[in-house]
């Protein structure tokens, strides 16, 4: 078990930076996501903690000692790249005890402890099939079998759950979500999937072209994300944005919108300029007497709830609401925003106007 401590990681390949001064500290025992598109840097960042890739500039510390320049052999450190890459020549035994035997440890205690393992995970009768025949569940559990076995000081797993199909993938996400409450190691954890980071990670690092967006847990992410990028990424469908020309002075609780006023949180630092005004779909209400209107340009029927497309003064913007609200193509309808759950963006740099300092006294009640 260890806390891992990133501090300002670079790594260039050749005249490209694949990772920009990346800093972020992942705690004893969490389940950690690096989450961002295809590209953006996540599994070279991985590759460096693990030892596999050195960095080009900054450090690494697991434990509070310094790793960054040392092999992946020194780092104790267990990756996990494709749940499905066993020796297909061995059986489930013999693919779990190999790291043990590889270290020479005697056979009475490998066998001890692959007994060990096999019952965390379940796998107790299937030890001496082959992996040829096993189910791709099993097949899933062995690989992790071997990587536990060692008890390593961190797991770090590359996409392992990419090549499944949705339902599966489910299913072994929380098996594995389950596995690790009971087993408590720091594990860092892949996805290009934001639903994924959101539903198994503790914290989330979301990256972007080499950078670090935002940092934090998952509900601070989707409530309050620090940039364009995280808000547009984060949440399905995701946030819509409302360009406007604007002033907001320290302390303001409204802005105008094609000159209706709109109310937002009151901690916001001073900007003017062009802004986005941000907001969930969820957290617009449709009704008959706001002045503020939309024309309904689609709906798509979701069982519980519908997502209902509409253009507005400002521009397009979906909204979440009960699939029971009787709603049509072509309706003009008012739209009301929860003013508490608003969000403000810099539309030059991107960046939200709540400060990190704001969002930890902002009024949630
Ligand atoms: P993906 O999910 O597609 O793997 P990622 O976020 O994990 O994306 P990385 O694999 O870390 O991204 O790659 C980041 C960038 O660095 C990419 O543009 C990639 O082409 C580049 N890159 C990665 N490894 C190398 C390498 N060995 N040599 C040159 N460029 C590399």
């Amino acid at each position: 078990m260890a806390q891992i401590i990133i501090k300002n990681l670079r790594k260039d390949f050749g005249d490209f930076t694949a990772v920009k001064a990346s800093s972020f500290t992942i705690e004893d025992g969490e389940f950690f996501m690096l989450l961002g598109p295809s590209g953006c840097g996540k599994t070279t960042t991985l590759r460096m903690i693990a030892g596999l890739e050195l960095p080009t500039a900054g450090e690494i510390y697991i434990d509070g000692e310094e790793v960054s320049q040392k092999r992946a052999s020194e780092r104790d450190i267990a990756f996990v790249f494709q749940m499905f890459a066993l020796y297909p020549h061995l059986n489930v035994r013999q693919n779990i005890s190999y790291p043990l035997k590889s270290q020479g440890m005697p056979k009475a205690q490998i066998k001890a402890k692959v007994a060990e393992v096999a019952q965390i995970l379940g796998i107790e009768d299937i030890l001496n099939k082959p992996v040829g025949g096993l189910s791709g569940g099993d097949r899933q559990r062995v690989a992790l079998g071997r990587a536990i076995v060692r008890e390593p000081k961190a797991f770090m797993m590359d996409e392992p759950l990419g090549a499944l199909d949705a339902e599966f993938r489910e299913h072994m996400s929380e098996e594995l979500r389950a596995l690790h409450d009971r087993m408590g190691a720091t594990t860092v954890y892949v996805t290009h999937d934001q639903l994924e980071a959101m539903q198994m990670g503790d914290k989330i690092v979301v990256m972007n072209h080499g950078s670090v967006e935002q940092f934090g847990v998952p509900q601070e992410i989707y409530d309050w994300p620090a940039t364009l990028f995280v808000a547009d990424f984060i949440g399905s469908p995701p946030m819509n944005f409302l360009d406007f020309q604007g002033e907001v002075a320290k302390g303001d609780t409204t802005v105008s919108l094609n000159g209706h006023t709109f109310e937002v949180p009151k901690q916001l630092q001073e900007a003017s300029g062009d802004l986005v005004f941000g907001i969930r779909p969820e957290h617009i209400t449709l009704n008959t007497i706001s002045r503020y209107k939309g024309e309904v340009l689609a709906t798509e029927y979701l069982g519980t709830t519908q997502i209902v497309t509409l253009r507005c003064a400002n521009g397009m913007l979906k909204a979440r609401i009960s699939a029971h609200d009787d709603i049509h193509v072509g309706d003009q309808v008012g739209l009301v925003f929860n003013a508490r759950t608003v969000t403000l963006f810099d539309k030059k740099s991107g960046a939200a106007l709540l400060s990190d300092a704001n969002k930890g006294v902002l009024d949630h009640g």
